[in-house]
């Protein structure tokens, strides 16, 4: 088991003469990075955010970073040369988390510390908030069948979502009154405040950060500058998408307050699996029966493919689990230029029910059989001989 084990120093990616500054910061990188409640259903995260917590667990602690340098995984192999029985990453990786970051485990429940953790570490747009005014992203999920994503597809959606008001063209201001400078920040949209020690920046309370005053509010917006709007949007699907693709598009979300930037919108595909079909990347694989007189005698089948179907021949004594490959007939690749193989597996369908005279007829292909006509069947049985005593 310890073998499969990877070097902690390479789980965190960092050099062997790491300072424990330094593995810290690898550590509360990564352990972000990959925490399960950032990647929900993800096998893969929830295995790294343990590999992490155990590599830090060990790497920060000096004696058990001294006990892994001279012996390798070993110090900790139960009986093993670490001698002074250490035990090695027993610790729940989210009290390795927990200890690192100061905070409860923050899952979806009471997650404040935890969200400005996130916000810390992939620097989600902030301060831009209220000041100025730019549109939320939005998220729409859409499904599409197995063949859209091969094939590529366009599809046109609708949604209702905050948009530039067509009375005021997105100023906030009701048409033929007047827009003035803001008195109290100057048109800057932002003003010092002191707080402690520090001289902070922050939104102009206000003008709300536009730098502008309105006379008179447009009627429509109340001044926002925005009203909610339904509008059709053309989506274009590119071929060889997966189930999970997020596709961006930029400045259809929703509109920004007063004349401020949209937001965009991120298309999230979730592929519906085939009857046929199973997919892995660009390879594709379909498994399909024949008849044990087929596989003996061979022949020509008719096999699906995304376009519609290929003729397969099949040599004489084919046997059973057999994969042909279809090359260049599987998943493109997405904006790239190679395209995937399909993957034919051919297994015998055996006969449950027989008539009559189909029973006569095997009957007697049975006895005509000799040590000829199975040889595998004849070889293993002489080798087993032995064992039926
Ligand atoms: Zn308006
Ligand atoms: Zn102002």
């Amino acid at each position: 088991m310890a073998t499969t084990k990877r070097d902690y120093y390479e789980v965190l990616g960092v050099e062997r003469s790491a300072t424990p500054e330094e593995i810290k910061k690898a550590y509360r990188k990564l352990a972000v990075k990959h925490h399960p409640d950032k990647n929900p259903g993800d096998k893969s995260a929830e295995d790294k955010f343990k590999e992490l917590g155990e590599a830090y667990e060990v790497l920060s602690n000096p004696e058990k970073r001294g006990a892994y340098d001279r012996y390798g995984h070993q110090a900790f192999a139960p009986g093993g040369m670490g001698g002074g029985g250490f035990g090695q990453g027993t610790h729940d990786p989210f009290d390795v988390f927990r200890e690192v970051f100061g905070g409860g485990r923050g899952g979806s429940g009471g997650g404040g510390i935890f969200e400005g953790i996130f916000g810390e570490a992939f620097g989600q747009e902030s301060g831009e908030r209220g000041g100025r005014g730019r549109g939320a992203d939005l998220r729409y999920d859409m499904r599409i069948t197995f063949l859209e994503a091969a094939h590529g597809v366009e599809k046109e959606i609708e949604i209702s979502k905050l948009q530039s008001c067509d009375t005021c063209h997105g100023s906030g201001a009701e048409p033929g009154s007047k827009v003035t400078t803001c008195p109290t920040c100057g048109g800057q949209g932002q003003v010092a405040v002191t707080r402690g020690f520090f001289n902070i920046a922050q939104t102009c309370p206000k003008c709300r950060g536009a730098g502008q005053v309105i006379e008179k509010p447009c009627h429509t917006c109340r001044g926002e500058g925005r009203v909610e709007k339904t509008s059709k949007i053309k989506i274009k699907i590119p071929a060889g998408v997966e189930d999970g693709t997020r596709l961006r598009s930029t400045g259809q979300g929703e509109g920004g307050v007063r004349g401020g930037p949209a937001g965009d919108l991120y298309v999230v595909l979730h592929v519906e699996p085939h009857d046929l079909f199973q997919r892995d990347g660009t390879d594709l694989f379909c498994n399909v029966p024949i008849s044990f007189a087929k596989a003996a005698l061979g022949g020509e089948i008719k096999v699906p493919t995304l376009e519609g179907s290929a003729l397969l021949k099949i040599p004489a004594g084919t046997p059973s689990n057999k994969v042909f490959r279809l090359r260049g007939k599987g998943f493109p690749e997405v904006h790239g230029r190679g395209v995937g193989d399909l993957h034919v597996k051919l297994y015998v369908e055996v006969p449950t029910r027989l008539s009559s005279d189909q029973r006569a007829k095997l009957q007697a292909f049975a006895e005509s059989c000799d040590e000829h006509t199975h040889p595998e069947e004849n070889s293993f049985f002489r080798k087993a001989k032995d064992f039926f005593k």
